[in-house]
């Protein structure tokens, strides 16, 4: 019994509803700032070009974007467990709240669904 409640208090400590969101969006600036190094140093001549490296460097960047842009198409609210950023075809990666229920994106969880005035 007291494990349990210890369990669950852990458990509701530890939760971050948005912590799928915030992974996400580190690795997303963490690849874009070593995407743009790597270019700046190519550029200024610090790497020696290599064709064959950097073709395989392209292609793991063009599956790096690929996979980051599935994981944020099937990212989920919080709130209303449906895709946060898509609705049907509509996809939107920079989307501030939720296409379905209008969760503000790392806001408290609104308790009653559309609660913006405006
Ligand atoms: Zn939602």
């Amino acid at each position: 019994m007291l494990s349990i409640g210890l369990a669950a208090l852990h458990w509701h400590e530890m939760t971050d509803p948005w912590k799928h969101h915030r992974i996400l969006k580190r690795i997303g600036v963490t690849s874009a700032l070593l995407m743009f190094l790597t270019f700046a140093s190519v550029a200024l001549g610090i790497v020696n070009e290599n064709p064959r490296g950097s073709r395989i460097f392209i292609y793991c960047w063009m599956l790096l974007v690929l996979v980051m842009l599935i994981l944020t198409h099937e990212a989920r609210c919080p709130r209303c467990g449906r895709r946060f950023y898509a609705r049907g075809l509509d996809f939107r990666q920079m989307t501030k709240k939720c296409l379905h229920c209008g969760q503000k994106k790392y806001a408290e969880l609104a308790a009653t669904p559309n609660p913006d005035p405006g």
